[in-house]
């Protein structure tokens, strides 16, 4: 008799593919990339993946039947399929978590996936089946249903298919891990209570207020505003018009004459037409535009260093152009927070409904209509403007991949597995359809850069200013010196006084850096010395002034502000350093009459959140901008004169090999965010060390010299781009296990490579972490240096040996292991 089989991959972390069984009928409609609803272990359902359908028995394991085919046609493509194998492999983790990290939630439906009424649905429920219809019932009588549940609803196995259609026809929803409420923009308006509509009503009224001058002036004003534009009046507008205070508006809402509600407004009002041409380039952007085209002549990949503001994007604009010509999609990759609807607009009004963003904060069904959209190669997505996951989609005819600030670390992901970098896939991806890749930044990283002077990458230099805007004036401030002076008032210096003074007076705006969210990150006694620790974390708890919290950045835990030391008692308790919050508070002290606002990620969350402080800023409702790295990048804010960094050296001083790099970075990205008009802006860096070679080379933008120090540094200290890393890390609730396991771990390393070539400097550890335990989870580390002499798939095979050996020994097999390749 013939058999059937099919091999999956399942959104779990096992190196294997899994054989089931199907009938000869399935076997001639399922095509890889078709997902499958499987029976796995004693009573789970997962959302598997179709990858190769042959005919022999495993032969270790009775094949199960899988329960139902879900798609008509593969949802994922082959190149896809090849990518993910490609990263699975080369990130040492399994297919598994690349699909998981891959699809979007609503594709991955599983027994533990949890399913909510979607209360918007409203066509009549004669067009639900029958078991459609039992779900659907079941959700009337409680809020969700958890998918085993929903099977013994329909007492059966096959509940996969049944929510598939209830998801497509809008009937249920699935609970998302971030559950994220959609909050449009509102926006405050006002009215005359419509009892004054009629005339004699409005008559007594205004009789009534003959006395109250101011009252009565505002009430006309508002009648004449709706004459002449005839649309709803905001709050704003009237007080501008009329120049009334807000307590006299208030008084007339208090006593009913007047009324407020509330409009939604989008922010995008967007025609879905592209309203603009392209603009036309400058002499110094068509030569680098040359340049890319001529290097990608004859290399895939090319960088494009340009200092800030100097018009990369309209580069990137006329190459999308160009291969948009040709008929091929475009990949537009960005750090998460570089993704502003100020560059989606720009794009959209180019590109009009070609462009499609696809995003982390976006919900489940919206990512997956871009998905959808690009299985079909629709119009609509031409140009795909994403964030790092976005690798991960269907493309079908890809032509370019930009990647824009490639420099940024938020590319990197580095928790859970795949531990990739969106960068280096993006690269690959590109490879795969036989497409180019331009990587852009006012600042590269170290690695692109050297990638660029092997000529492994072809480079494109722009160095001017778009409009010869001039680069900011950098100044570096002594702090050491100031305090001593005493010409510090809190954590500003005289210097930065002045200058913010200066550019209030002139009306203009100011950034000011500070590498640290909340008020202070620790609290401490000043009797004994105690610091409140987190109870599962080994970090110092971090003051939060707003909240009167103290708060743990690893895992959330918080507690109240104690009033006195719970070690000694004393209440004589103490902030040491200082964040955001601090800064702010002390500049409302200085400037009582500035309008303050604070962006880091306590006052950014949620998918609007980031938005509403950015326009605030940009329509000019905020003088002073506080912030955290979140301001480095690439906004363009047209007012900005002076950019302050509040205290360079905690950058510096960060314990990796790459802070000096960062700093640089860092540095020139929040200066790059000064004086974008024709004004030359200002950058005030307070320091103790102004000396420093990284603040010097920062503060001339020599780029090429700090290039220069740091790969000879990374040279002498063997640390990438001339050796590869791979850290492992272990973890585990006890500490003496994952001690003993790691330093089992290592020393099998080390026996292992035990091989010419290798030095005994070149495995590293184990050690515990900056943090050395997390959620209760002690942590070791082990760093691998690769050197370029050795194959790095016969390394990772290596160590892929020891980690098995390690498995097989029953006291570590709790020890959870897990492979950071290119850890940085
Ligand atoms: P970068 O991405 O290099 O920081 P942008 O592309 O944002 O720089 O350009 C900086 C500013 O200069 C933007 O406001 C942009 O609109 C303007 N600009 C750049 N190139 C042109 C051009 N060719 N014509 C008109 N304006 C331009
Ligand atoms: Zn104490
Ligand atoms: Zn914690």
């Amino acid at each position: 008799m013939q058999q059937y089989f099919v091999d999956v991959i399942l959104p779990i972390p096992v190196e294997k593919q899994f054989t089931y069984r199907v009938s000869e009928e399935e076997f001639g409609v399922i095509q890889p990339g078709m997902r499958l609803a499987v029976p796995f272990g004693t009573s789970k359902i997962y959302t598997a993946l179709a990858c190769t359908l042959h005919q022999n028995p495993p032969l270790l394991y009775e094949a199960k039947s899988i329960h139902e085919i879900l798609d008509e046609s593969p949802v994922v493509t082959a190149k896809q399929l090849q990518l993910w194998f490609w990263i699975a492999d080369y990130y040492m983790c399994s297919p598994g978590e690349v699909f998981r990290a891959a699809l979007p939630g609503t594709l991955l439906l599983e027994s533990e996936t949890i399913v909510l009424r979607n209360d918007d649905f409203q066509a009549s429920e004669t067009t639900l089946q029958d078991d459609e219809w039992l779900v659907y019932e079941a959700l009337q009588h409680q809020p969700i249903l958890k998918v085993t549940e929903v099977s013994s609803i329909l007492d059966k196995k096959n509940t996969l298919p049944v929510l598939k259609r209830l998801l497509e026809k809008g009937v249920v929803r699935v609970k998302e891990e971030i559950q994220e409420q959609y909050r449009p923009k509102l926006v405050r308006f006002i009215r005359v209570a419509p009892r004054y509509s009629e005339d004699e009503a409005l008559k007594e009224l205004l009789d009534d207020l003959e006395r109250a001058k101011k009252q009565k002036e505002v009430l006309l004003s508002l009648f004449s505003l709706s004459a002449t534009t005839k649309k709803p009046i905001k709050l704003k507008e009237l007080q501008e018009t009329t120049g009334a205070s807000a307590a006299v508006i208030k008084s007339l809402t208090a006593k009913g004459i007047l009324e407020d509600y509330y409009l939604q407004t989008d922010r995008v009002t967007y025609s879905g037409k592209a309203v603009e041409e392209t603009r036309e380039l400058n002499t110094y952007q068509e030569k680098a535009l040359g340049e890319v085209r001529e290097h990608f002549r004859d290399k895939d990949v090319t960088l494009l260093y340009g200092v800030t503001s100097s018009g990369k994007t309209e580069i990137y604009v006329k190459l999308i152009e160009e291969t948009l010509a040709r008929g091929r999609q475009v990949l537009y990759l960005l750090p998460e927070i570089a993704l502003t609807s100020q560059l989606i607009h720009r794009l959209q009004n180019y590109f009009g409904e070609q462009v499609s963003v696809y995003h982390s904060k976006y919900s489940n069904n919206e990512r997956v209509e871009v998905w959808n959209n690009l299985l079909q190669n629709s119009q609509k997505t031409r140009i795909v403007l994403g964030a790092r996951s976005a690798v991960f989609l269907p493309f079908t005819d890809l032509g370019l991949v930009i990647v824009d600030e490639e420099h940024e670390v938020s590319f990197k992901q580095f928790d859970p597995a795949p531990r990739y970098h969106a960068r280096d896939v993006a690269v690959v991806l590109s490879s795969l359809h036989g497409a180019k890749t331009l990587l852009g930044s006012a600042t590269p990283s170290v690695e692109s850069s050297y990638n660029a002077k092997t000529e492994k990458y072809g480079l494109v230099g722009l160095t001017r200013r778009y409009g010869d805007v001039l680069l900011p004036e950098m100044e570096l401030v002594d702090i050491k010196e100031k305090y001593r002076k005493k010409k510090m008032k809190g954590h500003f210096s005289d210097r930065l006084i002045e200058e913010i003074g200066e550019s209030l007076s002139e009306g203009e705006q100011v950034i000011l850096f500070q590498n640290r969210r909340g008020y202070a990150p620790v609290m401490e006694c000043n009797t004994c010395g105690h610091t409140p620790q987190c109870p599962s974390c080994d970090v110092s708890l971090t003051y939060h002034r707003i909240r009167k919290q103290l708060r743990c950045h690893y895992c959330g835990y918080h507690m109240a502000l104690p009033e006195s030391c719970v070690a000694c008692g004393s209440s004589d308790l103490d902030t040491r350093g200082f964040g955001t919050e601090q800064v702010e508070e002390e500049l409302r002290e200085i400037f009582p009459q500035a309008r303050t606002g604070r962006m880091d990620s306590d006052t950014t969350r949620g998918k609007y959140g980031y938005e509403k402080i950015i326009t605030a800023f940009e329509q000019q409702e905020i003088d002073v901008l506080v912030g955290t790295q979140m301001l480095t990048k690439g906004l363009d804010f047209r007012n900005v004169r002076l950019v302050g960094v509040m205290n360079a050296d905690n950058l510096l001083n960060y314990p990796d090999f790459r802070a000096f790099e960062r700093s640089f970075q860092l540095i020139l990205q929040v200066a790059g965010r000064a004086g974008r008009t024709e004004k030359r802006g200002k950058v005030l860096i307070q320091t103790y060390n102004p000396y420093h070679q990284i603040l010097q080379q920062a503060s001339m933008n020599k780029y090429g010299d700090m290039l220069t120090d740091q790969l000879n540094d990374r040279k002498q200290f063997l640390y990438p781009p001339f050796y590869r890393l791979i850290k492992i890390s272990l973890r585990h609730r006890n500490y003496h296990t994952v001690q003993e396991g790691a330093n089992w771990f290592s020393g099998a390393l080390r026996s292992h490579f035990d091989i010419p070539g290798w030095k005994r400097d070149y495995i590293l550890g184990p050690e515990s972490p900056s943090i050395g335990r997390i959620r209760n989870l002690y942590i070791k580390d082990i760093l691998i240096k690769i050197p370029p002499s050795q194959n790095l798939k016969k390394v990772k095979n290596g160590i892929a040996r020891v980690h098995k050996s390690f498995s097989a020994i029953a006291a570590y097999r709790s020890v959870r292991v897990s492979f950071d390749v290119d850890c940085y």
